[in-house]
């Protein structure tokens, strides 16, 4: 059995300083139309506005930063498809370090491209994600590359906190905070800046209904396994990992509700922050923004801020989807 624990706040304090001049500080917006809706101010964090675009980067910039100088010339290696490898790709390049990105033959070529513009080494193994982790653990073993999982790690939930730093200065009487759920690095790190500011802000994680693996974990009372679906929040998809150290024990702590969304419910959210907030965000971005529009966070203390955590999304899709038409990821043909 692992031991749990938890990144406390002075570490996502010191994590600021360590990566403040590589990141940026993202803004924050009033909504009108969500403020109207919702009877209180509505905030959003554009966060999609990150470079990589992505808060993955804040996490990916910190654990290279903390590596010793011999783990830093023999590089990082991770498995990733999405914004981890992204993330990763570029803060190993900002740091002059080495980084492979190992991925499945399965892997659409788009996604291959978004990596290797970062400047990572892409490498296609296999039929499957577990194939393509036997690659990590061998670079690991043989090269003595360190490894970088995408959420359950000090330096990169602490990273991800930095986030939660800037919102304490930039809406500083907030009282209700939505917060993407997927592994809960994010929502780990963001709780735990924000709760030490003011331990009374209310912290609602919001996942797809569509394998959603940290809320099935909750109910369990343990990290359990899902069967991963296909889903518009395609970046929330995805295991906690049955050996979880941090961010199981962090986010049954720290965060007071769970909501899920239909696909509907997400698409309705894309919609509505390009045709209304103007901004072009992925699925897993728009989540905070479709539970507010389903009418699923029951009368919220406001200020209420609302993370958009992403904007890497098939330029094709999305025009599919703000133009109403029915998007079926979902293979169920309807
Ligand atoms: C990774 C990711 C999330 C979820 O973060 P976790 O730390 O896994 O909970 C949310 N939104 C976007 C855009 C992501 O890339």
């Amino acid at each position: 059995m692992t031991q749990s624990s938890f990144v406390s706040f002075d570490a996502i304090e010191a994590t600021r300083q360590r990566i403040e001049p590589l990141i940026r500080r993202t803004p924050v917006e009033q909504s009108t139309s969500l403020s109207e809706l919702l009877g209180v101010p509505v905030y959003l964090k554009l966060e999609h506005q990150q470079v990589t675009g992505s808060f993955k980067v804040r996490g990916a910039t910190n654990a290279i930063a903390c590596l010793s100088d011999a783990q830093k010339s023999a590089g990082v290696v991770g498995v990733s498809t999405g914004n981890h490898g992204r993330g990763l790709a570029y803060a190993a390049k900002a740091a002059g370090v080495r980084c492979i990105i190992c991925m499945s033959e399965l892997v659409p070529q788009v996604k291959v491209d978004g990596i290797k513009a970062h400047g990572a080494e892409v490498r296609i193994i296999g039929r499957s994600q577990d194939e393509a982790q036997r690659e990590v653990d061998k670079l690991v073993v043989d090269e003595g590359m360190t490894m970088l999982p995408p959420f359950d790690h000090a330096e990169i939930i602490a990273g991800q906190g930095t986030l939660g730093l800037e919102l304490n200065e930039q809406v500083p009487d907030m009282a209700t905070v939505l917060v993407q759920l997927s592994g809960g690095g994010l929502i780990s790190g963001v709780a735990a800046a924000i709760k030490a500011h003011n331990p009374d802000v209310r912290i609602i994680g919001v996942s797809m209904e569509r394998g959603a693996a940290m809320h099935e974990s909750l109910a369990a009372g343990r990290p359990v396994e899902v069967e991963e679906l296909a889903t518009l929040a395609d970046s929330l998809g995805g295991g906690i990992g049955l050996d979880n150290r941090y961010t199981f024990a962090m986010t049954q702590t720290l965060v007071d509700e769970v909501i899920l969304l239909t696909e509907a419910e997400i698409a309705a959210g894309i919609r509505h922050i390009y045709w209304q907030e103007r901004q072009i965000v992925e699925g897993a971005g728009a989540v905070g923004v479709g539970a507010m529009l389903a009418g699923k966070l029951h009368e919220p203390a406001g200020p209420v801020v609302s993370l958009l955590s992403g904007g890497n999304i098939d330029m094709q899709q999305h025009k599919r989807i703000v133009d109403g038409e029915d998007v079926d990821v979902t293979g169920a043909g309807h």
